[in-house]
């Protein structure tokens, strides 16, 4: 039916417009990924859950990925997208995994943080809006200058293949995965 059809390309137009726009604090039903609380809680372990779905902090100098200085690339382990590679990984001493810059700019979703009496950069999953950690400017000896400090739980590594360069270009190591049923279409 004509109405319907000219319906949806005003939605999509819609879309593209907000798209186009700057994403800005509370953007819940923009994600690319959304699952209902009830989902994220099976699908994530209780330390995971708590840290991606309700931005607690795992405790310093426990993370398995801490100490993780293979070659390859780190993904968010709610929703599988690439976030990070091993290339940016720097050592902090801070007792969390440290980058100094997300592989695509777009990857991550910076928001000011006002928590515990300070004003901080929380760095969320852009592709499911899942808490990764903060991003300090305290890192002079990185090109960037930037920590982006991350929950290891946050993060799950997939090595590169030895020969493959740094694991571009693979992805899904996982199929269950992105389940959200609307992904799939970006890139
Ligand atoms: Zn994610």
């Amino acid at each position: 039916m004509a109405v319907i059809h000219a319906n949806r390309n005003h939605r999509r137009t819609l879309v593209e417009q907000m798209d186009a726009a700057e994403w800005s604090g509370d953007n819940g039903d923009m994600y690319e990924v959304t699952k209902s609380d009830e989902q994220w809680q099976a699908e994530l372990d209780p330390l995971e859950y708590q840290v991606l779905r309700h931005a607690a902090t795992e405790r310093p100098g426990t993370g398995e990925l801490l100490h993780e200085d293979r070659v390859g690339v780190y993904h968010c382990r709610a929703c599988g997208a690439e976030l990070f590679r091993s290339t940016t990984k720097f050592e902090a001493h801070c007792g969390w995994p440290s980058f100094y810059q997300p592989t695509e700019s777009d990857a991550v979703e910076l928001i000011e943080d006002r928590s515990l009496g300070m004003v901080r950069t929380e760095v969320r999953c852009r592709r499911c809006g899942s808490h990764l950690g903060h991003v300090f400017d305290d890192a002079p000896q990185t090109p960037t200058g930037d920590r982006y400090c991350m929950n290891s739980v946050s993060l799950s590594f997939e090595p590169a293949e030895p020969g493959s360069s740094a694991g571009g270009g693979s992805s899904a190591q996982d199929g269950s995965s992105a389940g959200g049923g609307a992904a799939a279409e970006a890139e």
